[in-house]
């Protein structure tokens, strides 16, 4: 049985093992969503942490649905992953990134947008020849764009991970690991990736003002990416003592609430103007 949602709309649950009958239809629902150009592109802004200013955004799809509203990822993402769907909203969602990526450079705003891949893109050998189809169609350069990639997503298979990454990578495109802290990653792994960044999950940094041991854990693991070489990150930035609280402890980037939401891109670009006012 497939969970229903508000006025019904089927929607993924992993503790249920859903009927073919379902997943077909909630598979015919997805494919009829993507002709319609239902999912839509919201960005939430990363900021550099001792300045302020401005880095970039990610993207995170939101589903519009007609009937049901808005529909988040989290809804639908595992159960695209499970069906091969997933490649073609991965597709549309760099589609997006792109697109506004190149239409912001031309009016002189540069920066930096992160796409969210999942376990199964990274399996996926035609992925980095239709990313670089994308990006030269809009005139634009890989680096101008970074990839996020869940530390459990690398963990599942890392051999084949490691193999696309270095693909990703050699085109120019910028990677980061996500959710760090949460995958179970060997250190041996991390220092073969070719990553630039690294995400420190929002389950530590969210309560790291009130839980000394959070606060340690994101400590050492911005010691640790620094050491490394690598950008560190802290997503779940709610508070402003957060926000100071990382940046006491060095952490180069913050993304949370407390900065923005994730946003449609009309009001992510009016945040934009505001916040640099
Ligand atoms: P994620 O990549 O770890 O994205 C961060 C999630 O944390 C987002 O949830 C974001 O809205 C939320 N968040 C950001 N700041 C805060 C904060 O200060 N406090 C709290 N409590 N939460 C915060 P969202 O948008 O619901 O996305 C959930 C997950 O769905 C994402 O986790 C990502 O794994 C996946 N996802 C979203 N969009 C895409 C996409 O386009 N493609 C793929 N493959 N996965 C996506
Ligand atoms: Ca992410
Ligand atoms: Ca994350
Ligand atoms: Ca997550």
């Amino acid at each position: 049985t497939a969970k229903r949602k508000g006025s019904g709309v089927v929607v993924y649950d992993p503790a249920i093992d859903r009927s073919s009958q379902e997943s077909l239809s909630l598979l015919s629902e997805l494919r009829r969503a993507l002709e319609r150009d239902e999912f839509m592109l919201y960005l939430q802004p990363k900021l550099d942490l001792p300045s302020g200013e401005v880095f970039g955004a990610e993207a995170l799809v939101r589903w519009l649905h007609p009937d049901k509203g808005f529909i988040g990822p989290d809804n639908f993402i595992p159960f695209a992953e499970t069906t091969g769907f997933i490649r073609m909203l991965t597709i549309c969602m760099m589609e997006k990134v792109a697109s506004l990526s190149a239409q912001l450079q031309r009016q002189g705003i540069a920066l930096k947008f992160s796409v969210n891949l999942s376990t199964r893109d990274l399996l996926d050998q035609e992925l980095p020849g239709a990313f670089a189809a994308i990006v030269e169609r809009h005139g634009l350069t890989p680096a101008a764009l970074c990839l996020e990639i869940t530390e459990s997503a690398i963990m599942d298979d890392p051999a084949r991970a490691q193999n696309t990454l270095d693909r990703l990578a050699a085109m120019g495109f910028a990677l980061s690991i996500d959710d760090f802290g949460t995958g179970y990653s060997s250190l041996a792994y991390l220092k073969r990736l070719p990553v630039r960044e690294l995400k420190i999950d929002k389950s530590f940094v969210m309560k790291m003002a009130q839980d000394q041991d959070d606060a340690k854990i994101v400590r050492s693991t911005i010691d640790l990416g620094h050491n490394l070489g690598l950008r560190v990150v802290a997503e779940g930035v709610e508070s402003e003592e957060v926000w100071f609280l990382l940046r006491q402890m060095g952490c180069d980037q913050g993304q949370g609430y407390f900065m923005g939401k994730p946003m449609p891109v009309e009001r992510f670009l009016e945040w934009l103007q505001q916040w640099r006012a």
